[in-house]
């Protein structure tokens, strides 16, 4: 087994680099290693006996990092009998047995669809005294079938897709990830279940474009539910999720314009767990510009989406994702994307300058942009969203809002005594904890009343108005993470029994 020399557990250390598909993967990872003996190294410990790279292919340089990192853990490892080095993750389905070349100390590579292979390929390394490199192209058993170890005892992610079968001209995400493939409506309430009977209260519903979800199973998800078709599936997996007691909060990523249906705001609004923000990417407000990065709805569209989540939900809280400087933007094309910025009023956006992406159509495209002119511009838009997204928190001094208390969310958190988490609609909240210092645990809920807002978060400086105890505050003052063990999830039933890809891998854009 996993035994170090000394009789004592192997330790091991992951590094996330990436999107939220790779965090969830990264517990992932944990979860295997812990199941087949490893334990976690302390956060001090420099010479953990595995260290993973979970990897992301999607920034530019994010290469010659990974090999600059590997390069700093060499000495280490030299120093180091018996320590060994994975990497997995976007980046190494894309430069497979090209890694153990350039850097040969490395142990094991694995890919996004093999995860599960993670702990054998160590042991057959070690074993053999000889790198392991196993890349699949397609997925083996679904990722969410692995054991997990949860890093947060009040929020959890639950994946129900992995890959897509969209082409943007920008993303890596289809050649690394492959074909859309759905999980089974029931196996991923399972997983919600799963985790609320250990007291999660968030969950999270993933996928790289959970509006496609269930078109391919067309009507045969859950039997007692009246279905209109897999068009309608993510809609009903949100009004399931709704059935959940003891789940107070339902989340999704990302949402794609194009299959945006109308049903899933209907079911926005009249689910009560399902809170009332959207992360919806925009990319470009130019309709020439969506058009070369092969997006096929135009700006009238998304804002008529907006305008539709508006009207349901008046208290939604919308967020985005823009690229400024996609290969061939005009001065024209840019101003559109900020006609849009101010129309759509986002309560914040994730804002990206453009930059190649390897293996994507838009490195090898015509009209690459200056690196002056995309700073230039991706300036103007980041204080035009500033300037809508510090009017809309205004909006909100004087109003009450539920906070679900987090851990990490406020740098400033020890120095100015106030807690911080998120309020239903996203929003982040630094709050001041009164006389009820020392009780709050993360994972509780408050009430508070907003005092100041700032562009990018609201501070409630008065004395909390209420605070709930939970099983999740209760598990955080414990030190216990939920854990899924993987065993009760089926594979999905799509095509051939091991099929298709693995989570969508650093993409902040769908
Ligand atoms: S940007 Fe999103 S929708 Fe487009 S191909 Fe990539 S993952 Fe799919």
């Amino acid at each position: 087994m996993t035994t170090a020399a000394a009789g004592s557990p192997r330790t091991y250390q992951v590094r996330t680099y990436g999107c939220q598909m790779n965090v969830h993967d990264s517990e992932r990872i944990s979860g295997l290693l812990e199941q087949a003996g490893y334990v976690r190294a302390a956060e001090a410990d420099e010479q953990p006996d595995v260290v993973v790279f979970n990897t992301c292919a999607v920034r530019e340089n994010a290469d010659n990092r990974l090999y600059g990192n590997l390069g700093h853990l060499r000495p280490v490892k030299d120093k180091h009998p018996g320590m060994q080095i994975a990497v997995g993750g976007c980046l190494a389905q894309k430069d497979r047995g090209e890694i153990v070349r350039k850097a040969p100390w490395v142990d094991v590579v694995f890919g996004t669809h093999n995860i599960g292979s993670l702990p054998v390929l160590l042991e057959r390394a070690r074993h053999n005294a000889a790198a392991e490199v196993e890349i699949l192209e397609s997925l083996d058993v679904f990722p969410s079938t692995l054991p997990t170890r949860r890093e947060s005892t009040y929020a959890g992610w639950v994946s129900i897709s992995v890959g897509c079968n969209n082409t943007c001209t920008f993303c890596i995400v289809p050649s690394l990830r492959g074909k859309e493939k759905d999980r089974r409506p029931g196996d991923i309430l399972s997983e919600v279940r799963a985790l609320v009977d250990e007291g999660v209260l968030e969950v999270t519903l993933l996928g790289q474009n959970v509006n496609s979800y269930g078109v391919a199973f067309g009507d045969a998800g859950e039997p007692n539910r009246k279905r209109s078709g897999g068009r309608s599936a993510f809609a009903e997996l949100l009004r399931a999720c709704g059935d959940i007691e003891g789940l107070e909060r339902v989340r999704f990523t990302s949402p794609h314009p194009k299959d945006f249906t109308d049903d899933v705001i209907a079911a926005m609004a009249e689910t009560p767990n399902v809170c009332h923000s959207l992360h919806m990417p925009l990319q470009s407000g130019s309709d020439d510009v969506l058009r070369a990065m092969r997006r096929s709805y135009r700006s009238e569209k998304y804002l008529g989406i907006i305008e539709k989540v508006r009207a349901a939900m008046p208290d939604a809280a919308i967020t985005t994702d823009i690229i400024v400087g996609f290969p061939g933007e005009t001065d024209a094309d840019f101003e559109k994307t900020l006609d849009v910025v101010r129309e759509a009023r986002f309560s914040s956006a994730f804002t990206f300058q453009y930059s190649k992406r390897p293996g994507t159509p838009a490195a090898t495209m015509d009209g690459q942009l200056p690196k002056q002119v995309v700073q230039e511009r991706y300036e103007r838009l980041i204080s035009c969203v500033e300037e809508i997204t510090w009017a809309e928190n205004k909006k909100l001094v004087g109003e009450t809002v539920e906070v679900l208390v987090a851990v990490g969310e406020g740098r400033k958190d020890e120095r100015t005594g106030r807690m911080s988490g998120r309020a239903r609609d996203g929003r982040l909240i630094h709050f001041a904890t009164g006389s009820l210092a020392g009780q709050i645990r993360p994972g509780d809920i408050v009430h508070t009343t907003v005092t100041y807002a700032a562009p990018h978060h609201l501070n409630a400086d008065g004395e909390p108005l209420s605070h709930r105890r939970t099983r999740a505050g209760d598990a955080a003052e414990a030190g216990r993470a939920p854990r899924t063990p993987g065993v009760l999830l089926g594979l999905p039933t799509l095509g051939a029994p091991a099929a298709a890809p693995a989570p969508a891998g650093g993409c902040a854009a769908h």
